[in-house]
């Protein structure tokens, strides 16, 4: 049976970046050695760190001034870093979501936290709008996309402030002005590469400004200045990045990204739209995100809730449909659209959920 990856993270990636990471475990290009086994010092490696920066740039059409770096600790080890390397006195953070408020909890340890709005009061349903940026603050920290809510910014907001911004689940599936940010960071295993790598995209000369003294390790200037190598980096996942950086470029770029994810939100969100007995989660049509479009059961079946959310993910698994269950925190249903979902596969999901209208 054909599987529709609907996963949430770690997620889909282009079949042929698979096959080629398997290619590179046996035979790393010709070498007669896998890449499991070589230094990441060796002259052979430099050239994908080397490269994959290169495509970050190309991309996301990097102004010069700014550094890519490849490191471990995840997204969530950022939610300190940030702090430790940007914030002196006072820091403002937008909480739409479970990650923007542990990243707004990590900043509290180093300095005044503004929160400048917050969605938790409808389960973070919307994006919050007419929020006023404090002038003085060191940035404005966002997070693009709410994995687990289904809201996304689909345009880099304005501030009078230098923006930080968690694109965690959204990175290269638009093009962004990255000249309005001086920090982009992210988890890879959204929409890039396996787990074990972290992006970060850091503005050289806006380093070295707070006042405290910063662990060598947690210290961005530590990373740029080694080149992503101080220490030894994730190898493989840094390898399947530039894989799929490749296959980006090769299918047209970011803007080709943004069509293919705006034309699958299209076909998932017109079905849920008008379903039966289904509903989108977020309301407000440009509040909803492309990445993760999350549905759960109109209010006239919350009586039978349990069990028809029981019966629809049986009808969809033996359907092929993989990892369409909702966030424990918002229930219901979350069908993650990552750059290497098929539209096909949404098409399949389509037309399961218009399946099992029938029953009603
Ligand atoms: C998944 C996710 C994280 C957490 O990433 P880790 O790499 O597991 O630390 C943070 N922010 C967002 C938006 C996410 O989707």
């Amino acid at each position: 049976m054909k599987m529709h990856n609907f996963n949430a993270g770690p997620s889909i990636l282009p079949r042929e970046v698979i096959e080629d990471t398997a290619k590179a475990v046996l035979d790393f290009e010709g070498k007669g050695l896998s890449i499991l086994e070589i230094s990441h010092r060796a002259k052979y490696f430099q050239p994908v760190v080397d490269e994959a920066e290169a495509l970050f740039k190309e991309l996301l059409n990097i102004p010069d001034g700014y550094k890519v770096l490849f490191l471990g600790g995840g997204a969530s080890l950022e939610f300190c870093m940030v702090p430790y390397n940007f914030l002196n006195k006072k820091a403002a953070y937008l909480n739409t979501g479970v990650w923007a408020k542990k990243a707004q909890k990590e900043a509290k340890a180093f300095g005044e936290v503004v929160e400048v709005a917050s969605s938790a009061d409808k389960v973070y349903n919307y994006l919050p709008k007419g929020y006023t940026i404090p002038a003085d603050a060191d940035y404005f920290h966002i997070t693009t996309n709410n994995t687990i809510y289904g809201t996304e910014l689909h345009e880099d907001p304005t501030s009078p402030v230098p923006m930080i911004a968690d694109m965690s689940s959204d990175i290269f599936s638009r093009p962004i002005d990255v000249s309005k940010y001086i920090c982009i960071y992210g988890g890879a295993q959204k929409n890039l590469a396996p787990a074990g790598v972290t992006f970060v995209i850091v503005k050289e000369d806006a380093l070295g400004k707070v006042e405290r003294a910063i662990p060598t390790m947690l210290d961005y200037r530590t990373h740029v200045e080694g080149g992503s190598m101080f220490n030894t980096p994730p190898v493989l996942p840094i390898y399947t990045a530039l894989l799929n950086l490749r296959w980006i470029k090769k299918q047209g770029g970011v803007k080709e990204m943004q069509r293919r994810a705006e034309e699958r939100a299209n076909l998932l969100y017109n079905k849920l739209d008008n379903s039966k007995i289904f509903r989108p989660t977020v309301a407000d049509k440009a509040d909803r995100s492309y990445m993760n479009i999350c549905f759960v059961l109109k209010d006239e079946y919350l009586d039978r809730k349990e069990e028809l959310e029981k019966e629809f993910m049986a009808f969809a698994t033996e359907r092929g449909m993989v990892g369409i269950k909702g966030h424990r925190s918002v229930g219901g249903f979350r069908a993650s659209c990552y750059n290497a979902l098929p539209l096909e596969s949404v098409q399949a999901l389509v037309d399961c959920i218009t399946e099992f209208e029938k029953k009603f």
